[in-house]
């Protein structure tokens, strides 16, 4: 029985890939990575297109 799952509106400008950490090639004086994490600026990180009715339900 294959999966059911809700459709959900992929974001189109990164396909489903909101969030992309870059690594700077420089360290950080911890010895640990430095890096960048990008989110898409279109869903916010969220990888789904958002309707823009549901931000007329915040703070009711
Ligand atoms: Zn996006």
């Amino acid at each position: 029985m294959p999966q059911h799952t809700p459709p959900r509106p992929i974001c189109g400008h990164c396909d489903g890939f909101p969030t992309v950490t870059i690594t700077t090639g420089t360290r950080t004086p911890d010895g640990q990575r430095q890096t960048i994490t990008a989110h898409c600026p279109a869903c916010h990180g969220t990888g789904h297109t958002t309707p823009t009715r549901a931000h007329t339900r915040i703070g009711a």
